[in-house]
């Protein structure tokens, strides 16, 4: 259920999953980008437990904004902001509904706004459209969020830094889809997801 509670404990969760994974998030960058990406989400993620805890966001809304906002403004490189206008369009979403669904589809938009990423560039978005389908068909597993991370492998950049490398580019996992797939477990984990 996506309530206030549960998506603090997601949040709380994903910002300890990410510390954890620095280096090698930053590893999997290293391969086909600037080797930042973990570097900078744990950025964010430090800065999100301190704005956390001297604001302590009471609704839902305002939970998801302010983890928005914070990673929008304080993550350097292009995964900050694609991942804070994510929060920031389920912020929104989340004031009519608290169906998982319609807000996890919010904050695909808004990563596809602001990035302009369709299915098949080897993006975060090659993670994030299969598991806002999978929410909605009610069969998300962790082994499905496992293997579309793995997937990405098999497809060519086309937008961001790994875009530079082309088809040298095949073969190597996307670093932002593996940091989504952390966002993704640990919204199961949290209870966030319904099994
Ligand atoms: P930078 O590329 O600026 O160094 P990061 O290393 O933090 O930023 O993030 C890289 C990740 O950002 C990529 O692995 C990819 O998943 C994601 N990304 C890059 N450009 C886009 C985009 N236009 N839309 C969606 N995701 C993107
Ligand atoms: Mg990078």
């Amino acid at each position: 259920m996506l309530t206030q509670e549960t998506a603090r404990k997601w949040i709380d969760l994903f910002i300890e999953q990410i510390l954890e994974n620095k280096d090698y998030l930053s590893e999997l960058d290293t391969a086909i980008g600037d080797g930042d990406h973990g570097n900078n989400l744990a950025r964010g993620a430090n800065a999100l437990t301190e704005a956390l805890q001297t604001k302590n966001p009471e609704t839902l809304p305002d939970l998801l904004k302010v983890t928005g906002m914070t990673l929008v403004s304080k993550v350097g490189g292009a995964s900050g902001p694609l991942l804070g206008s994510a929060f920031i369009g389920m912020a929104k979403a989340s004031q009519d509904s608290d169906d998982l669904a319609t807000v996890l589809e919010a904050g695909l938009e808004g990563i596809q706004k602001r990035g302009k990423a369709v299915a098949g560039e080897k993006t975060m978005v090659d993670e994030w459209i299969p598991v806002v389908e999978a929410v909605k068909s009610k069969t998300l597993t962790s082994a499905f969020i496992e293997e579309t991370v793995e997937k990405t492998k098999d497809i060519k950049a086309t937008k961001g830094r790994a875009s530079y490398l082309g088809d040298r580019s095949i073969g190597h996992i996307d670093p932002g889809a593996m940091s989504s797939s952390y966002l993704f477990k640990t919204m199961m984990e949290a209870g966030v997801y319904d099994e």
